[in-house]
This record gives structure tokens, sequence and C-alpha cells, in this order.
């Protein structure tokens, strides 16, 4: 603890985490900016302060997909069509082109694929899932810490 240089800990956390009341986790609250990475060569995925990111359409056309950063926030932006009501082939890192989904693991709504991403965190980066409906707003950080970050569910778009 002594040899923590001061001024190491930023105020991030005063900033954008409060305490939950009724337990020990923390709240990412709405509107709260995601960096996002790559999980397999930990490159950032912004671009033109959007989440950037490859996409294979239900009839395998490719194109790029761009999400809000913000939290709760739905906006997007595609270069193809995206039927409504679909799940996407398939997500991909626009650097190394590894596919972001993940076997196994579905969404907590609809039971469609999910993909997954890593969030900048505090000091930590933590696995971000996101479902591959179009339409579908579901997003979880992984089971692995629920425990200790809760997602703000306030629904503002
Ligand atoms: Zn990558
Ligand atoms: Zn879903």
């Amino acid at each position: 603890m002594t040899d923590k240089p001061r001024g190491q800990r930023d105020s991030w956390e005063d900033i954008f985490w409060e305490p939950h009341k009724y337990n020990e986790r923390r709240k990412l609250k709405t509107g709260l900016y995601l960096r996002s990475f790559c999980p397999h060569c930990n490159k950032e995925l912004m671009r033109n302060d959007m989440i950037h990111l490859e996409v294979v359409s239900p009839s395998d056309e490719t194109g790029w997909i761009e999400l809000s950063p913000y939290l709760n926030v739905f906006s997007r932006k595609t270069d193809i069509k995206l039927p409504g009501g679909q799940e996407v082939k398939d997500l991909l890192c626009p650097h190394c082109h590894h596919t972001l989904l993940i076997d196994g693991k579905c969404c907590g709504v609809c039971k469609s694929h999910v993909a997954s991403f890593l969030i900048g965190v505090s000091n930590a980066k933590v696995p971000f899932l996101i479902c591959l409906r179009e339409g579908c707003h579901w997003h979880a950080v992984s089971p692995d810490d629920e425990t200790e970050i809760i997602l703000d569910d306030s629904q503002e778009w």
C-alpha cells in the first residue's frame, strides 16, 4: 500500500460507480462510456467514437456495424441490410478478424447466440456479452463478474 504512488487512483470510480444499497456490488450507470477491446488481439474496437465491428448478415453478406459505446444507448449504424428479428451470422474483430461469437452461452431474453468483447471497467477489462439478434437489446457482463458488477437496467433509448 505504501509504495502506491499518490494519484494512481483517479476519480473514475467516484464519477461512474455508485455503491448499490442492498449489497456490496457496484452498478454500471446508464450512459457510461464503454471502452471496448478485442478479446483476441486486445486492440481497441473504437472508431469514430463507436464500437466498430465486422458483421455477417443472415444472408452471408459481409459489412460493418457500429454500436453505441454508451451503456443502454442502442443506436447503431451498418452498411448492409440486417433483417429485424433475425440473428446475424457472425460478428468479428475489424483488426484480427477473429469471431467474437461465444459457444455455450445464449441470450438471457431470446436464447439467441451471443458475442463478447472486453470493456474497460475501472482498471480491469471484463467480458461484455451482447445478443446477436437484430432488435434484441440484451447484454450482460460475464457471470464471473456479476458478483462485483451489475448493470443499470433503466431503459433510456
Ligand atoms: Zn482482434
Ligand atoms: Zn436476444
